[in-house]
């Protein structure tokens, strides 16, 4: 690991965030008992694939929004970019992630990392004659290979999910008024929710983010999961709209593509350097995890990794 990237240096991160306790659990899942509300864990991957963590790296926690750029980047691989294009564009929508609009003259999602254009992009994953089930196990499949084992579904949040997806289905149902959607919206639905509750853990979201940062090639390996032109644009989207619409303080601090989760994960990609992950659960009103947020912007500052730096 190059720069000094030490246990050392990250305990130390994490010991500048640590007395911080702002923030809200998510506020989606109604009364579900938060096992750790006060974990705390970063973790950065070298492209050869060595991670170095620190804090609570053991926990695992659901992905939710953090599973977005995998399987935009799984739709634009498979599918293409102009058959992408057709659904979902790539602007900023500068509104909630969840809020209930298209983009305004196409019909189409905002940007793949919205709940609009995650959707959309999960409904393009896979076949025509795929269900919820085989099409999820597509993108289960990306996420396993990605981590080094087959990754598990979080099925007490995906249940709660379930019953609580009034805006999901919402969204499903305009996308597929629209011609947005590529398959029936309640399976879309369910799908998605199953893709929201795969569970990992800092090291692994590490890793996993460390292939954006490798042009799709998992790190570590010469196996290439993803295209580069895919990476290149789920990397674009990322740096412009990965926080939801707090993004563009983000570029401007932080400069690193970035996706957080409201489960409070969060995933930066230091481009042709690290996979970044953090985690802690309290967010802030943008639905950010705050501590991972202020962890990840420390390490940036730190080691100059903000992509404007070395202009
Ligand atoms: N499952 C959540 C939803 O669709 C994900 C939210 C998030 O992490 O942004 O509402």
């Amino acid at each position: 690991m190059t720069d000094h990237i030490s246990a050392d240096l990250l305990d130390g991160i994490l010991d500048e965030v640590r007395d911080d306790s702002s923030g809200e659990l998510v506020p989606h899942l109604g009364d579900y008992e938060h096992p750790n509300p006060d974990a705390l864990a970063i973790a950065v991957c070298d492209l050869g694939g060595t991670v170095v963590s620190a804090g609570d790296d053991d926990i695992r926690f659901d992905l939710q929004s953090a599973s977005k750029p995998f399987v935009y980047a799984l739709a634009l691989d498979q599918k293409g970019v102009d058959e992408v294009a057709k659904r979902i564009g790539v602007e900023p929508s500068g509104e909630a992630f969840n809020e209930i609009s298209l983009e305004a003259g196409t019909g189409r999602a905002p940007n793949g990392l919205v709940n609009a254009g995650a959707l959309a992009a999960h409904a393009l994953v896979g076949d025509t004659d795929d269900d919820e089930v085989s099409r999820f196990e597509h993108i289960r499949a990306l996420l396993s290979r990605l981590v080094g084992r087959e990754v598990e579904v979080d099925e007490e949040i995906a249940d709660i999910e379930a019953k609580s997806a009034h805006r999901n289905q919402a969204l499903a149902h305009l996308l597929a008024e629209e011609g947005s959607l590529a398959d029936d919206p309640h399976e879309v639905v369910a799908g998605y929710g199953r893709q929201c509750a795969v569970r990992v853990d800092v090291r692994e979201l590490a890793h996993m983010a460390a292939m954006f940062a490798n042009g799709g090639v998992i790190p570590g390996s010469d196996e290439r999961i993803l295209g580069r032109k895919a990476v290149r644009y789920a990397n674009s989207v990322m740096f412009t709209c990965g926080m939801y619409d707090a993004a563009g303080d983000w570029v401007y601090q932080v400069g690193l593509p970035a996706k957080s989760g409201v489960s409070g994960c969060l995933l930066a990609v230091a481009p042709g350097k690290y996979g970044i992950a953090a985690y802690s659960p309290r967010l802030d009103e943008h639905g950010n995890s705050i501590r991972a947020a202020a962890a990840i912007e420390s390490l940036s500052d730190r080691l100059d990794l903000h992509v404007l730096d070395h202009v």
